[in-house]
């Protein structure tokens, strides 16, 4: 890429969160190989990111790559509308087979907000079909579901859009964010908030929406599985639907297939996307039950009411397929778990650190919370500098790399966190 090339793209390009004034730098990749991006001029870096939670295989894996050419060869995409295709079915057959045995029916989509916003709509078009007025739903402070309207709307209240938009966003219910950590001891308190907003509005309330045992964007929290325990008991007395948002934490990232197996519990809804097809491109999958869909489709609309024009994708199919078998014949157990035995090592003595307010990890996980929010360019050029690519934000460091990574790689990632923190 030519510095004219970097000039258009801060000119004209929008990027994640990003002001069009003062843009943060932007690193030219030109390609990426295993679990290293090539910059344009020639240097690799180590990738922390697997570019957000997707690429759990590395990039430019010849099975994905092969799966990718051998369906663009017969078609790339056709609608879905009256149409099916074997790439969808054999996605889908793949996603109820992995999936707890109740959840049966799957839609497919375009993004993981996209996928949300199928799930919301569901639970509002399920209780319209039984002729009840529920319109509302109840999830977790510092919560994060994507983008989108309905899916921002049950984001954090406090410190994501819900001011920007306010008046446009419908009000949901918040429950205080899980306190009690993943491997503390249980204190039965920590569920108070949530209990006590089910029993004053439960019969206003579609659905629970919440992400299973680690909440993503909206702070990198893992949290206590009894609290999913005890989410999923309540949902069941009070005839709630439970959505679980398994976007992030899916296909294997926590140690587990899917983050609701260290609750052993089955969500009503499962909301499944960026890892779903290797961090190829983009697709996600919104799964429910016989019951919910019949109900949907016994209602006067008649059936569920969304279609996107891409809907089950063929190419994005085909790749997702690839992805799901590679990954059930790989030993992504072993290989987390010792992603995680050297996160450990290697990351919890900062937790001493006089900067450091505390360090998790699980599964291929590793988050260190700083007490201060960290200068993201600065940070940023010093990984780049010692050959990773971590991106940091607010006051978190966090790596979640490709599940192939080996020790020595992970190290490099590792020791960069404590030489920029020293
Ligand atoms: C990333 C994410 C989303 C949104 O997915 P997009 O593909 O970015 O739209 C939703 N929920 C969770 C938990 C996520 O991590």
């Amino acid at each position: 890429m030519t510095p004219s090339d970097l000039e258009f793209d801060q000119r004209h390009i929008w990027h994640p969160y990003t002001s069009m004034t003062h843009p943060l730098p932007t690193y030219p990749v030109v390609s990426a190989t295993g679990v290293e991006l090539v910059l344009s001029d020639g240097r690799t870096l180590i990738d922390g990111m697997s570019s957000w939670w997707a690429a759990i295989h590395g990039y430019h894996h010849p099975v994905l790559n092969e799966a990718a050419k051998l369906q663009i060869d017969k078609m790339s995409h056709v609608m879905f509308g009256g149409i099916t295709h074997p790439p969808a079915v054999a996605l889908c057959r793949q996603l109820v087979a992995m999936t707890p045995d109740t959840l049966e029916c799957v839609f497919l989509a375009d993004s993981g907000s996209v996928a949300v916003e199928v799930a919301l709509k569901m639970a509002l078009q399920y209780w319209q079909a039984k002729g009840k007025k529920r319109h509302r739903f109840l999830t977790l402070r510092q919560g994060y579901h994507g983008d989108t309207f309905g899916a921002m709307s049950v984001c954090d209240p406090d410190n994501s859009m819900h001011n920007l938009y306010k008046g446009y966003l419908p009000n949901h219910l918040f429950a205080d964010a899980p306190q009690c950590q993943f491997g503390d001891e249980w204190q039965s308190e920590d569920i108070d908030s949530f209990k006590r907003l089910l029993l004053q509005y439960h019969d206003e309330i579609a659905a629970v929406i919440l992400e299973p045992i680690v909440q993503g964007a909206g702070g990198m929290r893992i949290y206590h599985p009894e609290y999913l325990r005890q989410v999923r008991q309540l949902c069941d007395e009070y005839q709630l639907l439970l959505i679980a948002d398994e976007i992030a934490t899916g296909f294997g990232r926590t140690g587990k297939l899917f983050a609701c197996e260290h609750a052993q519990i089955e969500p009503d809804i499962l909301c499944l996307g960026k890892a779903l097809t290797g961090g190829y491109m983009t697709l996600s999958a919104t799964l429910t039950t016989r019951h919910v869909a019949e109900t949907i489709s016994q209602s006067e609309a008649g059936c569920f009411m969304h279609g996107p024009t891409f809907m089950g994708n063929p190419l994005a199919c085909a790749v997702a397929s690839a992805s799901l078998k590679l990954l059930a014949d790989s030993p992504w157990q072993q290989r987390i778990q010792s992603i995680e035995t050297q996160l450990k090592t290697e990351l919890f003595p900062l937790k001493s650190h006089r900067l450091v307010k505390d360090v998790r990890v699980l599964g291929a996980i590793g988050v260190v919370e700083m007490e201060q929010p960290v200068n993201v360019a600065s940070l940023q050029r010093h990984f780049v500098q010692h050959g990773v690519w971590i991106r940091p934000f607010g006051r978190l460091i966090y790596l979640m790399p490709p599940y192939i990574i080996q020790p020595e790689q992970l190290s490099k990632l590792t020791n960069a966190i404590t030489g920029a923190i020293n």
